[in-house]
């Protein structure tokens, strides 16, 4: 009886399906497809193609499928898969399921084959599209916590309430290298440095798959990296506009990350909606099948991001017709378009070139049977729909607390004149600026809609910063004037003037002012962007305010670093909270007040010219000066606030940089060992970062680069020593054949202002 139990407990714990058992039975569906069926896998619609209401996504019709859309696309059409939400906004769980329930029962039960549909939704720091759902910091703000752990759990909770959505599939996470400051994503990224990017990502996908990958969990979604690859590193800075990229350069900076969430066992990629080299990556069969497919060994599905099918004729013009731009995607190694809209042309176009030969029916079985597995590994032949009642945790304290976390650990103090902050006891308090008193701002795109605009009808419950400054220091020392607001202007946003005079009358009669500057909420082409400076209405009631002579605490909520050069030095202190999510307002109070040591870092370098947009990583000649008619090379970039740089309340001190020897061979490893005393009297976290800078390679070596990080408790007076092991193959650069090489030869290691040289022969 005792054995019956154990091997009955060992069944239910594993994937009732094994990996060869997966290839079998795809193999076996595929062979009694027909081409329509499989060409209808390889489509992805939006859920507005085959809902009530108008097929526009702002429509105002409550969501419900619509019988005759739906069986045509479903059952006429076959289509494999579906995306989005309606109206552009969050629904319940209860009409998610509703709703996912009715699309599978369509396909399932009324045709040849029964496949599941599979259903994908942009659920990128917490359930976007789900009203109750539990909204994270978004990743740049997660990243400023130099805690992969806050990625774990936002993933982890992001996973199961997705599921609680009825939604196993999501395009999240972001691996994209967010090196520019101009870029509207940057903040859908975890920053400029590869390292990071790489560390947080591979958190994010054992988050949402599991520790083993088993998604047929119920708790679990198959993650989908994007966007495959080079998205943010643009000539202009703008969305989706041509970048210019060399392959040693891809390789080394942008392509690692993909390369260890791949080896993580990510199920899914999207490709980058632009072009590189110009050529759109869409049609790129060396980036798709030689790279992705060959050298880094992705066996998933690769998705195209939005109808940039299409756009391979529409926009990039490197397809004549329609057909051709079908032709060269599918044969560069696309497996599913996300249409969204005109399926029916798609999949018309791609029969017919299957049937003229001009695309291979084993490309067409190629594509068709990674789709297969991943509907198989998802289980949504058993379990089509995950059911919300049986997910309690859902929008829980739990959840909620965790995402508090995330937020207390990444808010960044930046500057604290005579150590103004913590303030404590009751004093008078404004709150002033246009990201004082909204949730919309805290949170960012992708909250429960695309822009995030609806977001302080669904986050009602949770607190502003204002609210939560209230809460801390008493409603009657606190009030609130925005002075300054945002206004919609179509789908971009402009600034009006308010009423700054009576900021400023509040401002004498406060003890300090707390001004939130930043921007509102914006993703994709409406926040490109031709200013980095804040709006010149921010800076005006910055320098009105600082005219008071009260001390002001300036708080940035900003989706990217937004110049502020010009009112920096008027500022007592800069906190950076930048879109820390539901519970960045209680984070921030707690930390304002000293309830919190803060510990954040930034992720990205805090620009101070706007001609001198450079990660941390730039090249030596970037410091050349010829000031007195000769050049020198020494010197550092000139950035208002550094990569890596972040204050806490406690001052901690480092000593002892040691390495286990000076001389090392290219398999060895370094052991580093360096000492930090926290010499406060406060406990705080400080985050150990180790970087090494290649003193002379074949090609030009970065000034440095992050190579390892800790993020560690260190209680007051207590000395901690920190040990890292570097493998000296950690020290590699991409050389122009494209190998990563180790050249013989002296490097730097650095941590704080400590340095070791060693040799590596
Ligand atoms: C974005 C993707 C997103 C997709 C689906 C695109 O416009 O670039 O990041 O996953 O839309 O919503």
């Amino acid at each position: 009886m005792r054995y019956i139990i154990i091997i009955l407990l060992f069944f239910s714990c594993t994937n009732q399906n094994s990996v060869s058992d997966i290839d079998t039975k795809a193999d076996d569906i595929l062979s009694k497809m027909t081409l329509e069926e499989k060409v209808g896998q390889m489509t992805q619609i939006n859920l507005t193609v085959i809902a009530k209401g108008p097929n526009k996504w702002s429509s105002s019709f409550p969501m419900e499928i619509d019988d005759k859309k739906a069986n045509k696309a479903l059952i006429d059409f076959k289509v494999g898969s579906v995306l989005n939400t309606i109206n552009n906004t969050a629904q319940k769980p209860s009409v998610w399921f509703k709703n996912i329930s009715k699309i599978q029962d369509i396909a399932m039960n009324n045709t040849n084959l029964g496949i599941p549909v599979i259903y994908g939704i942009d659920a990128i720091h917490g359930t976007t599209y789900t009203d109750g759902a539990t909204m994270f910091p978004q990743q740049i703000t997660t990243a400023a916590s130099w805690n992969p752990e806050n990625a774990y759990n936002m993933a982890l909770v992001c996973a199961y309430e997705t599921r609680a959505s009825g939604i196993p599939w999501n395009f999240s996470p972001v691996l994209d290298l967010g090196l520019d400051p101009r870029f509207s994503r940057q903040f859908e990224s975890f920053g400029e440095d590869p390292l990071m990017v790489e560390r947080f990502g591979v958190e994010m996908i054992k988050g949402y798959q599991g520790l083993n990958n088993d998604v047929s969990n119920k708790y679990n979604v198959a993650a989908c990296m994007k966007h495959f690859v080079g998205y943010h590193s643009t000539i202009s800075g703008k969305d989706r506009t041509p970048a210019y990229i060399p392959d040693n350069v891809l390789k080394e900076y942008h392509i690692e990350p993909f390369k260890k969430a791949i080896d993580a066992g990510a199920k899914s990629i999207m490709i980058n909606s632009g072009l590189i080299n110009g050529l759109p990556v869409h049609a790129d069969y060396n980036l798709m099948i030689n790279v992705l497919r060959n050298e880094l060994g992705f066996e998933g599905v690769i998705l195209t991001d939005w109808e940039d099918i299409r756009k391979l004729h529409d926009r990039d013009k490197v397809a004549a017709t329609q057909k051709e731009a079908v032709k060269m995607a599918i044969n560069a190694g696309i497996d599913m378009s996300m249409v969204p809209y005109e399926y029916e042309q798609f999949i018309n176009d791609l029969k017919d070139l299957v049937n003229e030969g001009e695309v291979s029916i084993e490309r067409i079985d190629d594509a068709v049977k990674r789709i297969l597995k991943l509907k198989l590994e998802l289980d949504l032949f058993n379990n089509p729909v995950t059911n919300y009642e049986e997910y309690e945790d859902f929008g829980s304290k739990k959840h909620h607390q965790l995402a508090y976390k995330a937020a207390s650990e990444s808010i960044t103090l930046l500057k604290n004149k005579n150590n103004i902050l913590p303030i404590k006891g009751n004093p008078r308090i404004l709150v002033a600026g246009p990201n004082g008193n909204n949730m919309r701002t805290l949170n960012g795109a992708w909250s429960y809609s695309w822009q995030g605009d609806l977001t302080d009808q669904f986050a009602d419950e949770f607190n502003t910063i204002y609210e939560a400054i209230a809460n801390n220091y008493g409603k009657n020392n606190v009030k609130y004037v925005s002075g300054v607001s945002y206004k919609e202007n179509g789908s971009y946003y402009d600034m009006v003037e308010d009423n700054i005079n009576l900021a400023v009358r509040e401002a004498r009669n406060s003890d300090y002012v707390f001004l939130c500057l930043g921007e509102n909420t914006y993703t994709e082409k409406p926040g490109d962007l031709n200013d980095l400076t804040l709006h010149n209405l921010q800076l005006k009631l910055a320098r009105e305010l600082a005219k008071t002579g009260k001390p002001i605490i300036l708080i940035l909520n900003i989706g990217r670093p937004r110049l502020i050069s010009d009112i920096e030095s008027l500022m007592s202190a800069v906190v950076n909270v930048y879109l820390p999510g539901n519970f960045g307002g209680d984070a921030l109070a707690d930390i304002l007040s000293g309830k919190v040591n803060p510990s954040g870092k930034l992720p990205y370098t805090y620009p101070l010219y706007p001609n001198s947009l450079l990660p941390y990583y730039y090249k030596p000649s970037e410091v050349q000066n010829n000031a007195q008619g000769a050049y020198d090379y020494v010197g550092e970039v000139n950035n208002l606030y550094d990569f890596g740089y972040g204050l806490s309340y406690s001052d901690f001190v480092y000593s002892k940089l040691k390495l286990n020897k000076e001389e090392f061979t290219s398999s060895d490893t370094i052991k580093v060992s360096v000492n930090v005393e926290n010499t406060s009297e406060i406990d705080g976290f400080e985050t150990i970062q180790l970087y090494s800078s290649d003193l002379y390679a074949s090609i030009t070596p970065d000034i440095k680069r992050l190579r390892e990080f800790s993020k560690v408790e260190v209680k007051a007076g207590e000395t901690k020593t920190i040990i890292f092991d570097l493998p000296v193959s950690n020290l590699a650069f991409v050389n122009l054949n494209n190998d990563y090489v180790i050249e013989p030869g002296k490097f730097k290691l650095t941590i704080d202002k400590l340095t070791k040289d060693i040799i590596v022969n």
